[in-house]
This record gives structure tokens, C-alpha cells and sequence, in this order.
């Protein structure tokens, strides 16, 4: 039976109790963590979102009708106890913020009883995610989330707190909007009042905080739910959260310089790591050249290098053919990996067939400086210690090539590179390397959609030398767009906008939109630019994964209170879900399932 709290006020949260408070009167509330009955007394761990608390029922002083309650506990029973603060008298436990003291209850109520937990509310619990998912509720009471939650809200609050004093406003923007342009597809919601037409939820609030600079309101900021309807990938959820800003009269340095001491202070305050600014800066083509991704992980070497010259006449037909084709030659030294057994060289090679190479050349260097290698056959002597030499290869090492179109050979790397760093266990999560990589390319070229697409979206400045190139060679165009890099994640990611209007017309030729079309989509932010624009800026972060860096977890689902799964379904509340028909008709919405199977 459920009591009433009446008459009692909780003075303190369980470990906001200490050594200090001993002698004191207080009263606690939380869940039933664990008992131990020894008969004549009784242990209870009291567990609330500060931790845990033991309390000693001793009939002596909480009455026989109270030791009758602390009889009748069980795990996750919601109780009130109230009490003195006492040394312990058993074993001190140093785990525990509490470990020395206790609370001698004079009275308990049991205020709400608990059906045994599908699984145990402790740390580091190996139950299966369907069943931690179905029972979220259950899974937050677990103290490993709620510390990761909590982190969270403090991460929030001190980016409200830095950004208010930067000069930063809050601003809020529609949820029920127009398609904005982030790539992704979007999510829509009919409309009851005009059938037949859409809202689509943001994708980012990228047009709106664009509006808000030619309003006049210079610096904005939103943590903000963003919404991308995505093919099924690891680690997306379709809503995440964004700290979104924007910046009039800026350009890349003001940015950077912001960013960089709002992450500073935010890695400081909530983790107690120094991040040493300047924050290192490398552009897009750099970090391809040298690490095979946009996102490169400095946290080890294993750098790519570039042997196309040194193979060009080597008698290999992979090599030399794929120069031909206008490819290039590269490879990685896995240091010490010489011995690598052969089976697992063949994963690498599958691994790597994952990531579109038609194969992997590889060439072990045994202690004794002889060669062991899927292609010697096909070089002489010479040219394959040339190739050692330029991979400076040493007894014990093992190189890995790819042959192919660049983007192939990058891709295969760069992945190749993280794939055996894992395998390695050398990447350290205590370690925190921050990274901005600039001058994206402008466009990329979609072979699906045959024309160019904007690789951040059509809003971004290119760079002002290469505006001749958007004529003659708008693939070579670099854009004014930056991401940061945390241990090969990109955490943020935000360009310098375009704000006049014959560039902006420019770019949407180049993207192949007809005038029209660009006023369809975009007609407003075009208007507006008519009307007098500041040169502005801006970046938005993942706040999901910069959260989960933070706690050094492996999936932004446990720094989410409500995440979904990867098929965007909630096994909590079985969302998404049917509706009644009458709730269609209402929207003018006919249902043909068929089509779809
Ligand atoms: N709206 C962009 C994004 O969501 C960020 C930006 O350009 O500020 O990636």
C-alpha cells in the first residue's frame, strides 16, 4: 500500500550526506537498491539519481511497526526514510561517496512498491538492448546513464551560460516548416487544414538562423532538435540535437575563434581535460592525402603515402593500370605488423573490398629484410625496395596498397587505417584530439543525379580565388566551409555563407536549379538578401556525439534519454505507429500498403 509523503520534507539527496552531517536528523527518498536482513537489523542501499546511501533499521529506533516496513522491502520500492546521520559501524566502503556513514532510520514509509525488475538497475549491465530499450524508464535509473545525463544538462547549461556572454541570442525556429537543405530526406506531417499539402520537420534550422542575421540579431544560438529521415546506419538517430549558431559580419576566423573557446571551457568544466588551443587546423585535401578521410584520427600516424611515381614502370598491371586510369598508387605502414598471420591479412582484404577496392597488395617485411608479398612476383629487386624505401618500411613492418580512382583509394585507407588502429587497441578514448579541417571542395559530383551537389549546401562562400573556377572547372571550386574533428568524429560542421546575390545565382546554376526552382525552394532567403544581408557565418555541432565523446561511450543511444533503433522504430512506445481511419480522412489521406511490399 502506497503512503502519503505527508508531514515529511526530503532535506538532502543521498550523497549530499556526508561525515559532516553526523549527528543530524535528515530525510532521504529513493529507491531500494539492495537489503540485507541479519535478522535483528536490516541494510538498505537507498538509491537516487546522486547515488547511494546505506540505511540501518534497527527495531530500537524505528519501532517494531517501521521494522515490519523494512522487512517487507524490495528492490525498487520507492520509500521515505527519516533518520540520524551515524559513523558506520561495519565496514567502511571505499567505493561509495557514503562509504563511512549511515543513516539510523526512526521512521520509514513505503511509498510506492515496485514488481521485480525485468533486469538488475545497476552499472555495466549485460542485459540485450531490446530489453534495456522496451524498459527505458527502468534502464535510467541505471547510475552509468544517469551520469551521462546529467553530464549532458551541464554541457547545456554551460554552452547557454558561454554563448550568453559572447553576446549570443536564444532564438527559437519552426518545427513545422519548409524542406530545408541538408542532404538527408525529410520528415513530413500533413497538413488538416490545407489538404493535400506538407510540412516538413528541419533538418537544421540552417535557413532560419540565415533569416535571423538579416533581421539584425547578430549572434544566434539554439540547442535544437533536428530531423533527418536516413537509410538505416549505425549510431543515427532520425532526431538529434544540434547547438546551432550563426554569426553576422564574420568570417572563418571568428568562427573558429568562438568555437574554440566555447569547447575549451566546456572540456575544462565537465571533464577536467586542457584542450590546447590554437585548435590544429589541416585542409580537406591535406587530411585525404594523409589520413584517407575528412575526418582523420590524429591520435596515431599510420599515414598515407603517395607511391604512384615510384611504381609508374614497375611491371605490377594493378599498379601501373590504375595509374593509367588516372588513379593513383597508395599505401600504409603497419608498423610491426610484419608477422601478421595470413588470415587475418585476408580479412583485411575482404575489409577492404567492403569499402570498394577491387583487392589489397600487401608486402610483409620479414626480421631478416626478406620479402613476403602478394605482388613481389610481379617486380624486380629493385623496384620493390624503391617502394620500401619510399614506405620506409623497416624489418617487421607490413605495407598495404591500394590501386584505384582516388576516392577509392582514400576511402580503402582511411578505413584500413582505423580498422587495424582498432584491432591495435591504440585508440585511447582518454586522449582527446581536436582537429578543423578546412577548405572543403564546394561540390561533389553525384554519378546518381548526374550534376554537382553542394557537399555542405548551396549557402556556402567559395573561396575567392577560386571563383573563376565555378565557369570552367566548378569540381576544383574549395569552399569556406570548416568541420571539427574530435578522435576522427566530426562533432561539428558549419561554413561562411554566400550573401550576394550573383554568386548565390552562380551556385544554383551550378547545381543545375533553374531560377524557378531556386524561388520555389528558397524564395524567401533570396527575397530577404534583397533587402540588405550582413556577410555572416556559422557551424553547428552534434551535441548526441560530442556528449558521448565526453562520456567516452561507443553509441549516442546511451547519452539519449529516448533514443530509437536503428530502424527508427521506439521500443518503448512502439512508435511509429497506425492511426485510426479517422484520423486519416480527416487528413485526406488514403493508404496503398501494396505498393510499398
Ligand atoms: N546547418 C548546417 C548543418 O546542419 C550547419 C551550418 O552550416 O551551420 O550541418
Amino acid at each position: 500500500m502506497a503512503e502519503s509523503m505527508k508531514g515529511l520534507h526530503r532535506s538532502h539527496r543521498c550523497t549530499e550526506i556526508s561525515n559532516k552531517n553526523i549527528g543530524e536528523e535528515v530525510t532521504v527518498m529513493g529507491w531500494v537498491s539492495k537489503r540485507r536482513n541479519l535478522g535483528s537489523l536490516i541494510f538498505v542501499d537507498l538509491r537516487d539519481r546522486s547515488g547511494l546511501l546505506q540505511i540501518l533499521f534497527d527495531e530500537n529506533y524505528v519501532g517494531s511497526e517501521g521494522f515490519e516496513k523494512a522487512e517487507a522491502l524490495r528492490n525498487e520500492f520507492v520509500i521515505a526514510v527519516k533518520g540520524e546521520v551515524t559513523k558506520r559501524g561495519g565496514a567502511i566502503n571505499e567505493n561509495l561517496a557514503t562509504g563511512d556513514i549511515e543513516i539510523r532510520a526512526t521512521e520509514i514509509r513505503i511509498l510506492s512498491e515496485a514488481l521485480t525488475p525485468p533486469f538488475p538497475i545497476e552499472e555495466n549491465i549485460s542485459t540485450k538492448d531490446e530489453l534495456r530499450l522496451k524498459y527505458r524508464y527502468l534502464d535510467l535509473r541505471r547510475p552509468d546513464l544517469q551520469k551521462n545525463l546529467i553530464m549532458r544538462s551541464k554541457a547545456a547549461t554551460l554552452v547557454r551560460t558561454f554563448l550568453d556572454e559572447e553576446g549570443f541570442l536564444e532564438i527559437e525556429t519552426p518545427m513545422l516548416t519548409k524542406s530545408t537543405p541538408e542532404g538527408a530526406r525529410d520528415y513530413l506531417v500533413p497538413s488538416r487544414v490545407h489538404p493535400g499539402t506538407f510540412y516538413a520537420l528541419p533538418q537544421s534550422p540552417q535557413l532560419f538562423k540565415q533569416l535571423l542575421m538579416c533581421s539584425g540579431y547578430d549572434r544566434y544560438f539554439q540547442i535544437v532538435k533536428c530531423f533527418r529521415d536516413e537509410d538505416l546506419r549505425a549510431d543515427r538517430q532520425p532526431e538529434f540535437t544540434q547547438i546551432d549558431m550563426e554569426l553576422s559580419f564574420a568570417d572563418v576566423e571568428d568562427v573558429i575563434d568562438v568555437n574554440e573557446r566555447l569547447l575549451a571551457k566546456i572540456f575544462k568544466e565537465i571533464i577536467g581535460i586542457d584542450i590546447k588551443l590554437p585548435i590544429q587546423r589541416m585542409t580537406w585535401q591535406e587530411a585525404m592525402d594523409r589520413f584517407g578521410s575528412d575526418k582523420p584520427d590524429t591520435r596515431f600516424g599510420m599515414e598515407l603515402k603517395d607511391v604512384s611515381e615510384v611504381v609508374k614502370n614497375c611491371g605490377f598491371a594493378v599498379f601501373t593500370g590504375a595509374l593509367e586510369n588516372g588513379g593513383s598508387v597508395r599505401g600504409i605502414n603497419a608498423k610491426g605488423q610484419g608477422a601478421m598471420p595470413r588470415k587475418k591479412i585476408d580479412a583485411l582484404v575482404e575489409f577492404a573490398k567492403g569499402y570498394g577496392a577491387k583487392g589489397l597488395a600487401y608486402l610483409a617485411i620479414n626480421e631478416d629484410g626478406t620479402y613476403k608479398s602478394s605482388f613481389a612476383k610481379f617486380m624486380s629487386e629493385e623496384e620493390l625496395n624503391a617502394l620500401v624505401e619510399a614506405m620506409e618500411g623497416k624489418p617487421g613492418d607490413l605495407l598495404l596498397f591500394a590501386a584505384d580512382k582516388n576516392n577509392i583509394v582514400y576511402s580503402v585507407l582511411g578505413a584500413l587505417r582505423i580498422e587495424i588502429a582498432g584491432q591495435l587497441g591504440i585508440l585511447d578514448k582518454n586522449t582527446y584530439n581536436f582537429l578543423w579541417v578546412t577548405e572543403f571542395p564546394l561540390l561533389e559530383y553525384s554519378e546518381e543525379q548526374g550534376r554537382y551537389v553542394a557537399m555542405h549546401h548551396p549557402f556556402t562562400m567559395p573561396m575567392e580565388e577560386d571563383l573563376p573556377l565555378l565557369d570552367t572547372d566548378p569540381g576544383k571550386v574549395r569552399a569556406k566551409a570548416y568541420d571539427i574533428i574530435l578522435n576522427g568524429n566530426e562533432i561539428g560542421g558549419g561554413s561562411v555563407r554566400i550573401y550576394q546575390s550573383d554568386v548565390q545565382e552562380k551556385m544554383f546554376e551550378v547545381l543545375g536549379f533553374s531560377k524557378e526552382e531556386a524561388y520555389d525552394r528558397f524564395g524567401f532567403l533570396l527575397n530577404a538578401f534583397k533587402y540588405g544581408v550582413p556577410p555572416h557565418a556559422g557551424l553547428a555541432y552534434g551535441f548526441d556525439r560530442l556528449i558521448m565523446l565526453m562520456a567516452k561511450e561507443d553509441s549516442i543511444r546511451d547519452v539519449i534519454a529516448f533514443p530509437k533503433i536503428k530502424d527508427a522504430s521506439c521500443l518503448m512506445t512502439d512508435a511509429p505507429d497506425v492511426v485510426e481511419d479517422k484520423q486519416l480522412d480527416e487528413l485526406c489521406i488514403k493508404l496503398d500498403l501494396e505498393e510499398q511490399e
